[in-house]
């Protein structure tokens, strides 16, 4: 089923998601503040908006809270971080997914009511890892 997204920060992690959800066949609209990053990025998604998403009208102007899924792949401003979590929470948007920089910003947004947390780096290390096992890469 056909859902819908919003993508909010579009460095590497945040772009890559939004353009996969895209050509994956579901409805984007991609959020950042820098509007070289929303150029990248406009052909490859459904819609993207340059705006600064810590503004709570800008998000329900652009209906933000209609939306099924969220993410908020903002990395080094913390505090844009755990507030933009928190108020898509608040706004009702049933899940939102939050990336972390280290184990205690993730407690944070697990109390603050993020649905899944993510650790873009240690993830992709366990996942590599993983399949460096499963795929006998030594047995060459
Ligand atoms: P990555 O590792 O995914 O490349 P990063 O962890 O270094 O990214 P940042 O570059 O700090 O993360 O942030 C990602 C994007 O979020 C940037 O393009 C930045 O402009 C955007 N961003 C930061 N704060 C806001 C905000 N308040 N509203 C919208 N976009 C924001």
């Amino acid at each position: 089923m056909r859902k819908q997204f919003v993508v909010i920060g579009l460095g590497r992690f945040g772009t890559s998601v939004a353009k996969t959800l895209t050509a994956l066949g579901h409805e984007v609209l991609a959020l950042d503040k820098n509007e070289h990053a929303v150029q990248l990025i406009m052909n490859d998604v459904t819609q993207a908006v340059q705006a600064d998403a810590r503004e709570e009208e800008t998000l329900r102007t652009l209906g933000v809270r209609n939306l099924d899924v969220a993410i908020v792949a903002i990395g080094d401003d913390l505090e844009a971080n755990i507030l933009i979590t928190l108020m898509l929470k608040e706004m009702g948007i049933p899940y939102v997914v939050a990336k972390a920089q280290s184990i205690q910003h993730g407690k944070v947004l697990e109390k603050i009511g993020a649905d899944k947390i993510v650790y873009p780096e240690q993830d992709m290390g366990i996942r590599l890892a993983n399949n460096l096992i499963r795929t006998n890469v030594m047995d060459f």
